[in-house]
């Protein structure tokens, strides 16, 4: 047999995530492979290639801060950028830095076993790989396992089937077609408008309905470039030390705090602002359910408005759902969707999916002829990507076995008992909660740093302590506790997953804050991991010593 490649480390996946990793992993000198099943890079935008997809945080943010040349020499066209957009700035981001030729395409990774005797990451890939390395990064995404269709009868559609998130690269033709979307998450959101215009008709199955805020999307002027661009620095420090990494102000009061007439001006303007910009109207909407009320009151009167059938609009508003609780949807005309002719909306809570049929989809015994259906169902999201690979460690003990009960790490980096394995804005941290591009720096950079810091210290291992996960994970739950995020079915709880463990993922703590406890951490000669000499040289005295 081949002895396996070897390389200080083996990043797995080449999103935003990866590609900075590798970046960093080059610049301190170490060897570093990158393992993507795409055939390139992007992560989520390479796979999610859906009508209408755009980010819906806004381009002048959500984009590298790392390298000032970067940031100076892209220009963003449009407030939101829409997916091809962004994979055209990754696709320039990774040659303009010169990291192809250290990814590997099509290389999907299918295991990574720790070798105590080596003190090194085992990695198997689908096509055959064996691949060991030092360190190992799990920059696989939050948003990357697609929740697959598991309906009654869907084997036998002689239609086309779809999912959001594994779009085809080729372009769907619905012109002339009856369609149906199932799912009304941020996904569905953003291709339903779109593919309304283009339909013979199409039939929206909604199970829950979400507050959308609009995007007010537009195109970038020069001069609004400019000044983003020479309002840089302050902008992206602003965004370091926020709540969820963006570059709102933060609220200083909270609903009632203010006159009733206060209260609509400031929902209004927050309204103007769009996007997730609307969350930062007040400070205890997402912790006091009576603010939490008031502020969804607000948002069912703006449904109301636009559309014109007030049973559908009825269906339109949500219930029992704390706005923000179950992540914002921003769009573009989605509302206004629901008043044309061609379009129609059928509550699946009401009217539960039967079964799919060879000819459409039977919902509460009635028939809907489809030629089309587009599951716009989300993602196993934030655990799916990682026990996908399932990587086991000390005594192979296996990460599915470890988080049987829901995951458990240390600081959303480590998992106690994975020496050396990274988990790029792994659950446990902010990640979702925030604009990822500014969490995934934060988490790189702390890893760099990390990885730095054992190689120059002649340190081979670094592992968090079982004590330390379990402080941190108990944290996580408490802070989840003082907020309505437990109130609600969402993925951030795993409730979108038949089996999936009921608690909350990502940490609620905030950007600014986690970042704090993070730096704090490395400060304290990384307080709550065991670092040690291990049993074998670290990457740089084994590659000094060969
Ligand atoms: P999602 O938010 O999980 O929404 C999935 C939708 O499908 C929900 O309406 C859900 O209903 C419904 N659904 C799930 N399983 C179903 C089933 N078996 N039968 C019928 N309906 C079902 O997924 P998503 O829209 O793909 O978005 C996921 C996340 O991706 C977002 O929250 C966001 O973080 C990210 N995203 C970001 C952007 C961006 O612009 N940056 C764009 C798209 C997505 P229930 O609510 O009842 O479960």
């Amino acid at each position: 047999m081949a002895r396996p490649a070897t390389y200080d480390a083996i990043v797995v996946g080449a999103g935003f995530s990866g590609i900075y990793m590798l970046y960093r992993l080059r610049a301190m000198g170490l060897s570093a492979r990158v393992l993507e099943a795409g055939t390139g890079p992007g992560g989520t935008w390479f796979w999610n290639r859906y009508p209408g997809l755009r980010c819906d945080v806004e381009s002048m943010t959500y984009s590298y801060s790392f390298s000032d040349e970067l940031q100076r020499e892209w220009t963003w066209t449009e407030r939101y950028a829409t997916q091809a957009e962004i994979e055209r700035y990754i696709n320039w981001v990774v040659d303009r830095l010169d990291l192809r030729r250290d990814i590997q395409f099509e290389t999907r990774v299918t295991s990574a076993v720790f070798d105590e005797a080596s003190e090194r990451w085992s990695i198997g890939t689908e096509r055959g790989d064996q691949i060991e390395a030092r360190y190992c990064v799990m920059a696989t995404g939050c948003l990357s396992v697609p929740n697959m269709p598991r309906i009654k009868g869907l084997e036998r559609f002689k239609g086309r089937w779809v999912h959001t998130a594994d779009w085809p690269r080729e372009e769907i033709d619905f012109k002339g077609k009856r369609v149906g979307v199932i799912g009304t998450g941020s996904s569905g959101v953003q291709a339903i408008p779109v593919i309304a215009e283009e339909a013979a008709h199409l039939t929206v199955f909604q199970r829950t309905a979400n507050h959308s805020i609009p995007a007010w999307n537009h195109p970038l002027t020069e001069e609004a470039v400019r000044r983003w661009k020479e309002g840089y620095k302050p902008l992206r420090a602003k965004a370091l030390v926020s709540p969820v990494g963006d570059v709102f102000d933060p609220p200083t009061q909270g609903v009632f705090e203010v006159s009733a007439d206060e209260r609509r001006r400031r929902l209004e303007k927050h309204w103007q602002l769009g996007s997730f910009g609307f969350l930062s109207a007040f400070n205890d909407m997402l912790t006091n359910k009576a603010s939490s009320d008031t502020v969804g009151a607000f948002v069912d009167a703006k449904i109301r408005a636009v559309v014109k059938d007030p049973a559908v609009a009825d269906k339109l508003c949500p219930r029992n759902l704390p706005i923000g609780t179950k992540r914002l949807c921003v769009d573009t005309n989605y509302y206004e969707t629901f008043n044309r002719d061609n379009v129609t909306l059928i509550d699946i809570k009401a009217n539960p999916i039967d079964e799919i049929t060879p000819s459409g989809l039977r919902a509460g015994g009635v028939d809907h002829p489809l030629d089309i259906i587009v599951f716009a169902i989300g993602y196993d999201a934030m655990t799916g990507a990682l026990l996908r690979i399932n990587p086991r460690g000390r005594d192979g003990v296996a990460l599915k076995e470890r988080w049987q009960h829901g995951p458990r790490t240390y600081l959303g980096l480590m998992v106690a008992g994975f020496p050396n394995l990274f988990t790029v804005t792994g659950p446990g941290s902010p990640s979702v909660i925030s604009n990822m591009l500014v969490s995934i720096e934060q988490h790189i950079d702390w890893i760099a740093d990390c990885i730095a810091h054992l190689e120059r210290n002649g340190r081979a291992l670094i592992e968090a302590t079982p004590e330390a996960e379990e402080r941190w994970t108990r944290h996580v739950t408490e802070v989840a506790e003082g907020t309505l995020f437990l109130q609600a079915e969402t993925w951030y709880v795993g409730a979108n997953i038949p089996g999936k463990p009921r608690v909350i993922h990502p940490y609620l703590g905030g950007v600014g804050a986690y970042r704090v406890i993070c730096d704090g951490v490395a400060a304290k000669d990384y307080e709550g991991f065991r670092v040690s000499r291990g049993k074998t040289p670290t990457a740089t005295a084994a590659r000094r010593a060969s």
